[in-house]
């Protein structure tokens, strides 16, 4: 038995930040390496990015690695799970899970990010190339860098300080790489249904290194069809033009909106703090975007047929399934108040991702034992809400007979993410890895008796 003298909590601690500090290329090299793969969501180009993950983590004494390209039958146990029609296919896509196992008797924890990101298309409107990596000062620039491949970085090399480092914990960590987040959370959703679940979870999407997110909005995205009668154009005047009668549907659908808006005013204000420009919703927990309108076949024929397409986002004290009997009531107010609609009532479709709102107590332990780390190690912390949606939307509430782990954001910030010029801060890559590694010790406990 080789004894060695027994570290102090703040030696532990020293010591620990002291290595992040010393592999600090290292990650830049990782990050730098993730961020020059076009991992864009359901690509195969997320499985090349995952690679490299599993390659970090794989090396490293302790972890436990777990790969698995999720199925579509599988995620069909998740009530709301994103629904995917046709084909869907995860080959060559798989989830990433390295777990460092506690010694019993601590808590547990998740630290969960994607490894997909959008697309950066127009690509000429970026001042630099977005799969380039290129360092200007203390920014990496690239699309994921921000959305969020730091965090990725981070969060790996977190788990790898502690392991590296001897430290035993008492909880486990389980450090989840997923795909799919910008399309839908199925990586997310197929780690939920696989049975990972812990204490706590951290979801390492880009906060900043100083700010803690503790609620998020919900959202349902919607298709409305419309059927008009098509004519052709000696008989146009008896078609029915379903682009008139989309519009009506649009008028109600905005007034919806307006009317929400006012209802929710002020139920919220974690989500609905003036500050524009960031991801805090500026005077508002709710909105719904319309974004698609398609309608017709032919300019000389009357428009058959039109569709719109949106999102409707919603606050924690709303559930999904009431959102969506609104949006579904608006429709037909708008269609009784239309003759032709009346006989041909529109019909609402729900696709795509399905997630629900949450709001973690600000006195949540998970909550306190981050904010007192970033207190301690960045500078005072700031918590907030988003009526923005991720992957915390499937581990934070509860769904069936999943969810319902107290889950906060927390991870390096930058700027430009889902437009041009993405980039992350490196200073603030380090100072999460280290926050992360320290609030890990904190929550899971260390064993000392190693
Ligand atoms: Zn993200």
């Amino acid at each position: 038995m080789g004894h060695r003298p027994k570290m102090s909590p703040e030696e532990v601690r020293s010591h620990l930040l002291s290595y992040i500090e010393s592999k600090k290329n290292e990650q830049t090299q990782l990050l730098e390496d993730l961020v020059k793969i076009p991992s864009i969501s359901c690509t195969q180009h997320e499985g090349a990015a995952q690679k490299l993950v599993e390659r970090s983590l794989r090396g490293t004494h302790g972890i436990d690695l777990d790969l698995w390209e999720p199925r579509t039958e599988d995620l069909s146990a998740y009530p709301l799970h994103p629904i995917r029609t046709g084909e869907w296919t995860y080959d060559g896509r798989p989830n990433v899970v390295g777990i460092l196992r506690g010694t019993g008797g601590g808590k547990s924890i998740i630290l969960n990010g994607h490894i997909d990101v959008v697309s950066p298309e127009p690509v000429k409107e970026w001042k630099h190339a977005p799969w380039g990596s290129e360092i200007v000062g203390d920014k990496m620039y690239g699309r994921g860098t921000m959305d969020m491949k730091g965090g990725i970085a981070a969060m790996v090399y977190a788990v790898r300080a502690i392991a590296e480092s001897g430290i035993k914990l008492r909880g486990d960590v389980i450090l989840e790489s997923m795909v799919e987040e910008e399309y839908g959370g199925g990586g997310t959703v197929a780690a939920v249904v696989k049975g990972y679940k812990a204490d706590a979870a951290i979801i390492c999407e880009a906060t900043s290194s100083n700010s803690i997110g503790i609620a998020s909005g919900g959202s349902r995205f919607f298709r409305v069809k419309i059927y008009g009668k098509p004519e052709w154009p000696h008989l146009a005047h008896y078609g029915v033009n379903a682009i008139g009668l989309a519009s009506k549907v649009y008028e109600a659908l905005l007034e919806l909106d307006r009317e929400r808006g006012l209802r929710l005013r002020g139920k919220h204000p974690m989500l609905e703090s003036l500050r524009a420009g960031d991801m805090r919703g500026p005077g508002r927990p709710t909105n719904m975007t319309i974004g698609v309108m398609r309608a017709g076949d032919w300019p000389a024929t009357v428009a058959g047929w039109a569709e719109i397409e949106g999102r409707v986002g919603f606050p924690p004290s709303e559930s999904g399934h009431d959102v969506q009997r609104e949006v579904e009531q608006a429709v037909r107010r708008a269609a009784e108040g239309d003759p032709w609609m009346l006989e041909h009532p529109p019909e609402v479709e729900w696709w795509g991702a399905r997630r629900e709102a949450f709001e973690l107590d600000p006195s949540s332990p998970v909550v306190q034992t981050l904010k007192k780390n970033v207190d301690s190690l960045v500078g005072p912390c700031e918590l907030y809400g988003t009526s923005s949606a991720s992957d915390a939307a499937y581990i934070a509430p509860k769904v069936g007979a999943y969810g319902g782990i107290p889950t906060v954001s927390y991870g390096p910030g930058g700027g430009g993410a889902h437009t041009f010029d993405e980039y992350v801060n490196l200073q603030e890559v380090t100072d999460v890895t280290k926050v992360l590694a320290s609030t890990i010790i904190d929550w899971c406990g260390r064993d000392d008796a190693l």
